[in-house]
């Protein structure tokens, strides 16, 4: 069983120098809010890792294309936000970018799927995300989007019994 918390921040912090080591001037607040009263679940660490750098690399991604079309104001948000439920442990990924435009959202998590030129993406993270926590952890995987507000990954992964 796994701590997810220190699981999700890890993962959180190797996306953010990965977008930082190409783009010095990425400037980021990141936000952590998580429940210390989070049950460890049965998770495979690799797989749900892979599914953590995806969503906070798209997030990161999403709010550096927003800065390059806004004015100063604009302040890029990340954040990772778990919350122990009645029967499942829920982890969001969320940021402050452009959104998903309404004829996007239902193919996001087909695979090859992208949006991003040639070489920046290959549109196969967010199918593998979803395999990997509906088949491979029981759990869901939904999404949250308003256009020119924000976007939300909720990962839900259920508490078997027994767990503590
Ligand atoms: P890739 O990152 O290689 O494009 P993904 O499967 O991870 O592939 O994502 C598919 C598409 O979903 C992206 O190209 C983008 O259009 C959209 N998307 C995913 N996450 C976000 C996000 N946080 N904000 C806006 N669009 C997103
Ligand atoms: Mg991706």
């Amino acid at each position: 069983r796994i701590a997810i918390n220190s699981l999700a921040e890890e993962y959180l912090r190797l996306a953010y120098h990965g977008f930082r080591a190409k783009d010095k001037s990425f400037n980021v607040v990141l936000v952590a809010d998580l429940d210390r009263d989070l049950k460890e679940v049965e998770v495979v660490p690799q797989d749900l890792g892979r599914v953590l750098l995806n969503l906070f690399s798209n997030a990161f991604y999403a709010v550096q294309q927003r800065q390059k079309q806004e004015d100063d104001d604009y302040q890029p948000q990340v954040s990772l936000i778990t919350r122990q439920l009645a029967d499942a442990v829920e982890i969001k990924v969320k940021d402050n970018g452009p959104g998903i435009p309404a004829g996007v959202r239902s193919k996001i998590f087909q695979p090859f799927f992208t949006t991003k030129p040639t070489g920046m993406g290959t549109g196969l993270g967010l199918s593998l995300s979803y395999d990997i926590v509906r088949k491979g952890h029981g759990g869901s995987l939904d999404v949250n989007t308003e256009e020119g507000e924000f976007t939300e990954f909720i990962i839900r992964i259920p508490i078997k019994a027994g767990s503590t």
